[in-house]
């Protein structure tokens, strides 16, 4: 019997991430007398921003998390407290979802997990756009760069030139920084006027914003050149296109300018992974703000799938200290929906300071827009989709001569979207140059449809050696 009455002896609920939403969803569950089975593909808890590095590694929680050191701290705690009682699998990834049953891989190889209720608490990843030479070794995305610092103690380079928009470019700079690592130069695509219109709503937040005007003082007193108003323009390589020499790139309307750096660290703010999402049946919805499709919820992180419950970053992103938010008012609701006496007042009080991040989160987009203006005016020959090998020249050939003007079928005429990553990385760019070249709203021509396996599984080679060659007796 839970605390509320209702029996959930028997109720399998099943939480995918370990990160601040998941986190405080299992501690909402478990003081409800709910004991689910929490998956996590990392190793340890704490999700992206409260990454922990290896055991043995000994960066203090200063020195790892910055201002966040005592939020990390607290969150850690909270698994560390349920050691040895609650379901927990690091290292296992959730491939695909289907009839309520969840399809995991481990050490130990594949598994099934059947649940009756879900809450996904996935995050989000980098948001990307390709430049020419950007499958260089040597570039990264933002956020690799960060957890090449966080998880593994090293830099991507020597030189690195941070390119992209924002507070995660000026946070993962200023991380560089302070380690000792070079930051050849900040580049922003957004322009001051933007953070001029956004500032009465970053105000409001108070200490984050006085965070990021720390970032950037601290950047500058450092010595390290920021540009806002750039139009990234190319990565240059050496002779053998094995190492990044240079970054090209122009301010405004101006002169075009090369930045020398050995390593090029690059996103456009974070996109959420709603792969799971989808395929436990919640449907999507476009949302014009941030030209991405998004998990349609109700206020408290109920999809449209009974059962189905969202939270953090992967149901739209918010920030971290909301995804604690969010990971407790799912886990809250999914109790009430089992009947379960909750707290209404809590529930009210997390949608209130809920819906005041959201209007932060809005001055942050005003900000930091997504600069929907480099996907289109990508050159023919640049690699969109890069484990196809496809290029913007193909999608645009796809709409133009072959008739596509939806993603699925520009994925079936090209194989955009069809590797290893599919489509994580290059659909959202690849819808941006197919609108374009078909002149119809970014909406109407849709997304890629998700597809288990979400993330690539590993062939064991040492059980086909173990099958019969075709036509050999067994
Ligand atoms: C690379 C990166 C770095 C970031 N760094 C910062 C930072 O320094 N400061 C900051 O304020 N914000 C940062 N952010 C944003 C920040 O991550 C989020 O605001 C916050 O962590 C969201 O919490 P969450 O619980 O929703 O998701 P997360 O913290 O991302 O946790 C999600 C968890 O789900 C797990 N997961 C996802 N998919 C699966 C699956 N299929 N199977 C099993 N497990 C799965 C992941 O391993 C992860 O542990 C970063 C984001 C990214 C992508």
């Amino acid at each position: 019997m839970s605390a509320g009455g209702a029996d959930l002896s028997a109720l399998r609920v099943l939480v995918v991430g370990a990160g601040p939403a998941g986190t405080r969803a299992v501690e909402t569950l478990l003081a409800h007398g709910v004991k689910p089975v929490v998956v996590d593909e990392a190793p340890r808890n704490g999700g992206q921003i409260y990454r922990q590095p290896p055991p043995g590694f000994r960066r203090p929680a200063k020195a790892l998390y910055g201002f966040e050191a005592q939020k990390a701290r607290r969150i850690h705690a909270v698994f560390a407290a349920t050691e040895g009682t609650l379901d927990y699998r690091p290292e296992t990834l959730v491939w695909n979802l289907s009839r309520n049953v969840a399809f995991t891989l481990d050490d130990n190889g594949l598994a099934e997990l059947p649940y009756d209720a879900l809450i996904l608490a996935t995050g989000a990843m980098d948001r990307t756009v390709p430049l020419p030479g950007w499958t260089t070794p040597g570039v990264f995305s933002l956020g690799g760069s960060q957890v090449a610092l966080k998880y593994q103690g090293c830099a991507v380079g020597r030189r690195v030139a941070f390119l992209g928009t924002g507070p995660l470019l000026y946070l993962v700079a200023y991380q560089y920084a302070r380690a000792g690592a070079g930051v050849a130069a900040v580049l922003d695509t957004a322009s001051f006027g933007d953070g001029l219109r956004a500032l009465p709503g970053l105000a409001a937040s108070g200490t984050t914003l006085l965070k990021g005007l720390w970032y950037r003082e601290r950047l500058r007193l450092a010595g390290i050149a920021r540009k806002s108003r750039v139009t990234p323009l190319a990565i240059e390589s050496d002779e053998g296109g094995e190492r990044v020499t240079a970054l090209r790139y122009r301010v405004g309307r101006g002169r075009e300018k090369r930045l020398a750096c050995d390593a090029v660290a690059l996103g456009y703010g974070l996109k959420p992974e709603t792969q799971l999402a989808e395929l436990a049946g919640a449907e999507l919805a476009f949302d014009g703000r941030t030209r991405q499709w998004l998990p349609a919820i109700d206020d408290d992180g109920r999809a449209s799938a009974a059962g189905v419950y969202l939270a953090g970053d992967g149901a739209g992103i918010a920030g971290a200290d909301a995804a604690e938010l969010r990971g407790e008012l799912a886990a809250l609701a999914l109790l009430a929906d089992r009947a379960v006496t909750v707290s209404a007042r809590r529930m009210v009080a997390l949608r209130r300071r809920l819906a005041r991040f959201a209007r932060f989160r809005a001055a942050l987009e005003t900000a930091f827009p997504y600069p929907a203006r480099l996907a289109p005016a990508l050159p023919d020959e640049t690699i969109v989709c890069r484990c196809e090998m496809i290029r913007a020249g193909e999608i645009r050939t796809a709409a133009r001569e072959l008739g596509a003007t939806e993603m699925n079928r520009c994925k079936a005429l090209t194989r955009l979207g069809m590797g290893r990553c599919q489509a994580r990385l290059c659909g959202q760019v690849a819808a941006e140059i197919l609108a374009d070249a078909t002149g119809l709203p970014l909406a109407a021509v849709g997304r890629l449809r998700g597809q288990g396996p979400i993330k690539p599984l590993p062939i064991r080679l040492a059980h086909l050696a173990d099958e019969p060659a075709p036509g050999e007796a067994a």
